[in-house]
């Protein structure tokens, strides 16, 4: 009798183990069909991919306005857009939420008499109101919250991916634009993620508000789209190959 009860019991584990095996063992189970990712062409070599929004392809500026609304006077020569200095700010004509950015940026090579933050400064100012920092910081140390990269007084870079001046640098930012209650207060922060020459520097980094010169940042509710503006600090800073894509 003992034997046959041993033998049930076994029995019974054995079918039971089987029919745990069998359901762990479904892989169908698991397989997610829908939705199908729509495919797109991707670039080679930094070429903006088949559903980018192309801003500077290297010929014109006509995606572009400066603050008055009008033509901006930044310099279009050879493939590359350079700061005008004094002529403003740029912004883009169409207004963006949560995008995927790609630009490339040169600081001069010629560096002589700049220093710190003045040493060619520019910056990606998402909603027109969240910089990532555009600096030239290639053994130019200025405040860490404010080099290249960083978000500007709230995030300093993981490490510094810096070229040095003269040579084109690239910057891949994903930029999840914040939300508002009725209140006024966020409802979910801005977030930013930056590679800077294919390196990660900013992770997924939350923003506690607008990237203020002096004072902390400030929570102001504002349109879901709005321009994203390329800084005029004053310098030769030049950029190209600006394409986004809307997230
Ligand atoms: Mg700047």
């Amino acid at each position: 009798m003992k034997l046959l009860n041993l033998l049930l019991s076994l029995t019974f584990i054995f079918i039971a183990n089987g029919l745990i095996a069998q359901d762990k063992g479904d892989p169908k189970k698991t397989e997610v069909w829908e939705p199908e990712p729509v495919a797109i062409t991707p670039g080679h070599f930094n070429a903006p991919p088949s559903d980018a929004v192309v801003l500077f392809d290297g010929t014109s500026l006509k995606n572009f306005v400066n603050s008055k609304g009008e033509t901006p006077e930044w310099v279009v020569a050879e493939g590359s857009m350079t700061v005008k200095p004094g002529s403003g700010p740029i912004f883009t004509k169409q207004g963006f939420q949560d995008v995927q950015i790609h630009l490339e940026w040169k600081a001069p090579g010629d560096t002589t008499g700049l220093v710190g933050q003045q040493r060619n400064n520019s910056g990606v100012f998402f909603q027109n109101k969240y910089e990532v920092q555009i600096l030239d910081s290639y053994k130019n140390r200025t405040y860490s919250n404010g080099q290249a990269t960083s978000v500007y007084k709230q995030h300093i870079p993981l490490v510094n991916a810096c070229r040095p001046p003269g040579e084109w640098q690239v910057y891949d930012i994903i930029y999840t634009a914040p939300r508002f209650n009725e209140d006024g207060t966020f409802k979910s922060n801005p977030y930013i993620t930056v590679l800077h020459n294919g390196v990660l520097v900013q992770n997924h980094v939350k923003l506690e508000g607008t990237t203020e010169y002096i004072g902390p940042p400030k929570v102001t509710p504002h349109e879901d789209k709005l321009p994203i503006q390329l800084q005029d600090h004053g310098n030769y800073v030049s950029f190209r190959n600006i394409w986004l894509r809307e997230l």
